[in-house]
């Protein structure tokens, strides 16, 4: 089944969705324009279709395929959703009843937060017409900061790892992004994920991060 969300964006879902498609279609129009008006976007200029999966392991087939040559044993256990941005921009999402036990990313919640942010990274590729800044922290972060994902998140990577772009929980891409936003001007925000700043940006952005997570943790 498809329905058109709002113009160029449709969403199809299964049966298994059928309880609560209402729902993640009302929480996405209540937050999609928030996400374009962030990256002062009137259009995303392609159309863009989410798919909501209710299959776990189909979904999880396609993702490997997608990003990780088809190796199976690098999805992680709290991957619900991934972005394809091609002719058309797809937004692959699993149905959260869908998830195995013990999965991290198992609630309405997370499902519908995980659209926003694969919508998120949709925008950021339409922004700077795929010359975005790389490295997780900045997007990841974004995204997970959009989709108001991992909030009140602290600091627990090292500088190196964090440095080295290695990667980690997606917390610190939220503490790190927070951050930035806090101390830069809008336009400095988007140069920064346009990859238009210094390299030793991350440097500042790091000891800002770890002072704030020392203040609101309470931790020595
Ligand atoms: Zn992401």
């Amino acid at each position: 089944m498809t329905i058109n969300i709002c113009d160029g964006i449709e969403i199809e879902y299964g049966e298994k969705s059928l309880p609560y498609i209402e729902e993640v279609i009302t929480y996405f129009n209540g937050n999609y324009l928030y996400v374009m008006d962030f990256f002062e976007l009137k259009s995303i200029g392609k159309p863009v279709k989410i798919i909501l999966n209710d299959d776990y392991e189909t979904f999880k087939r396609q993702l490997a395929n997608t990003y990780y040559d088809g190796d199976i044993s690098k999805i992680r256990p709290y991957y619900n959703g991934y972005a394809v941005n091609e002719a058309n921009s797809k937004i692959a999402i699993i149905n959260y009843m869908s998830l195995p036990e013990n999965y991290q990313s198992n609630s309405l919640e997370d499902l519908e937060k995980g659209i926003i942010h694969e919508f998120s990274h949709i925008c950021c590729d339409a922004m700077t017409n795929y010359n975005y800044d790389d490295t997780y922290w900045v997007y990841e972060g974004v995204a997970t900061f959009l989709a108001r994902q991992y909030e009140n998140s602290k600091l627990t990577a090292s500088f190196e790892q964090i440095k080295n772009d290695e990667f980690v929980e997606y917390s610190n891409y939220r503490c790190l992004f927070d951050t930035l936003v806090d101390n830069y001007s809008h336009e400095e925000v988007l140069e920064t994920i346009k990859g238009n700043h210094p390299n030793d940006l991350i440097d500042r952005i790091f000891s800002l991060c770890q002072e704030k997570t020392k203040k609101e943790h309470k931790i020595d």
